[in-house]
C-alpha cells in the first residue's frame, strides 16, 4: 500500500529543500520549491514521475500535485501531524507522527526476534548461514545500528547546480542516496523533520546532519516495513524564494470533510507486502484460512526473511521447525 508511505516520501524529498523550514532561523523568505518525483498518493511509487510543489514555511509544508491536482498532503510540526488531502473528494485524514515512529518501532522488535533466533539456534551451519543473511538484511548481529556517511566524489550538474554524491547508510544498506550542492545554504531545518518523524533512526539523522550541502536529487529507501518500506525519487527543477506565505495555505481548507485513514495502514495491520485489506490468507503450518488482519508472520532467515503467514503462535512455532527439517 504505498499511498500513506509515498505522500511522506514526497514531503521529506521535498522538506529537503526548504531551509528555512523547520529551524528557529531568523524571518526570511519562504520557499516554493517545484520537483518531480515518483512519490505520490494512490501512485505505484515506482516508475511515474510526477510534477510537484511544495510551499514551506517555518514548521509547516504543503505539497500539492501539479499534474492532476488531485492530492496534496500538509507537514505539521507543530502538531506533529501529516495530514493528506483528496481534492476531488474534498475529504482528508490525519496521522500523528507517532503512526510512523511505532512502525520503526515495530521493525527494531522483528529484528529483535531473529537476533534472538539466531543466538539460541543450535545447529552452528544454520547459525552461520542465518548470520550472513542478517547481515545481507542489514540485520546487525550485535544489535548496534551504525550509519556511515561516503562521500563518493563523483560529481554532476543538476540544472544550475553543481552536486556531489553522498551515501548514507545503515548497518552497510543505503538509507539516503543523494547529490548536494554546496550552490545553496545547508537545510538544516529538514534534519529536525527526519528526526521528529521517526522513520529513520538516531544513528542515521546523525550522519545527515554532518552533510555539508543542499541535496539536489534524493533517493531515500525507508526499510521500517508495513506500508512504510520502498525507495523513491525526487529531484528539484526550481526552487523560489517568496515573501511570506500566508499561514491558511497550511490550514485543511474550508469545506474539506474528516474521514478515516486507510484501513490498510492502520494500527494492528500485519506486514505482508502482497494480500490487500481484508483478503484471507491460508496459514503456512496448519492452511486454516484467516483474515489478513488476523495473521502473523514468521520471517525465515534463510531466505532473507521471507515472510510466512501463520495463525497463532503454535503455528508459528510449528513451522519454523517443519521448515528447519526440510
Ligand atoms: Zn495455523
Amino acid at each position: 500500500m504505498p499511498t500513506q508511505r509515498a505522500l511522506l516520501v514526497a514531503v521529506l524529498a521535498l522538506a529537503a529543500f526548504a531551509p528555512t523550514l523547520l529551524g528557529a532561523a531568523p524571518a526570511r523568505a519562504d520557499w516554493i520549491v517545484e520537483q518531480l518525483s515518483n512519490a505520490a498518493p494512490g501512485m505505484s511509487g515506482e516508475t511515474r514521475v510526477g510534477r510537484q510543489e511544495m510551499h514551506a514555511t517555518e514548521g509547516r509544508v504543503l505539497i500539492v500535485d501539479k499534474d492532476a491536482g488531485r492530492w496534496a498532503g500538509i507537514v505539521r510540526l507543530d502538531e506533529r501531524k501529516v495530514y493528506e488531502l483528496d481534492m476531488v473528494k474534498k475529504t482528508y485524514f490525519e496521522r500523528p507522527f507517532s503512526y510512523y515512529e511505532k512502525h520503526r518501532s515495530r521493525r527494531d522488535r522483528e529484528h529483535a526476534d531473529i537476533r534472538r533466533r539466531w543466538r539460541n539456534e543450535s545447529d552452528d551451519r544454520v547459525k552461520e548461514s542465518m548470520k550472513a543473511e542478517m547481515i545481507k538484511s542489514g540485520i546487525a548481529p550485535d544489535g548496534k545500528t551504525v550509519a556511515q556517511l561516503e562521500r563518493t566524489g563523483e560529481t554532476r550538474q543538476i540544472g544550475p547546480w553543481a552536486a556531489e554524491r553522498v551515501i548514507v547508510r545503515e548497518n552497510g544498506k543505503v538509507v539516503f542516496d543523494m547529490w548536494v550542492t554546496r550552490d545553496l545554504p545547508r537545510p538544516e531545518p529538514v534534519f529536525a523533520l527526519y528526526r521528529g518523524i521517526g522513520l529513520f533512526a538516531p544513528e542515521v539523522v546523525g550522519k545527515t546532519d554532518a552533510i555539508d550541502g543542499f541535496p539536489i536529487a534524493i533517493d531515500v529507501r525507508i526499510d521500517v516495513g508495513g506500508p512504510f518500506a520502498g525507495s523513491q525519487h525526487a529531484e528539484v527543477i526550481r526552487v523560489r524564494e517568496v515573501d511570506e506565505i500566508p499561514k491558511s495555505t497550511f490550514e485543511i481548507p474550508d469545506g474539506f470533510e474528516k474521514v478515516d485513514p486507510p484501513k490498510s495502514e492502520g494500527e494492528g495491520v500485519k506486514v505482508t507486502g502482497e494480500a490487500p485489506p481484508g483478503a484471507t490468507i491460508a496459514c503456512a503450518h496448519c492452511k486454516k484460512v484467516v483474515s489478513e488482519a488476523d495473521a502473523i508472520y514468521f520471517l525465515n532467515p534463510l531466505e532473507r526473511f521471507k515472510k510466512y503467514p501463520v495463525c497463532s503462535d503454535e503455528c508459528k512455532k510449528g513451522f519454523a521447525r517443519s521448515l528447519k527439517k526440510r
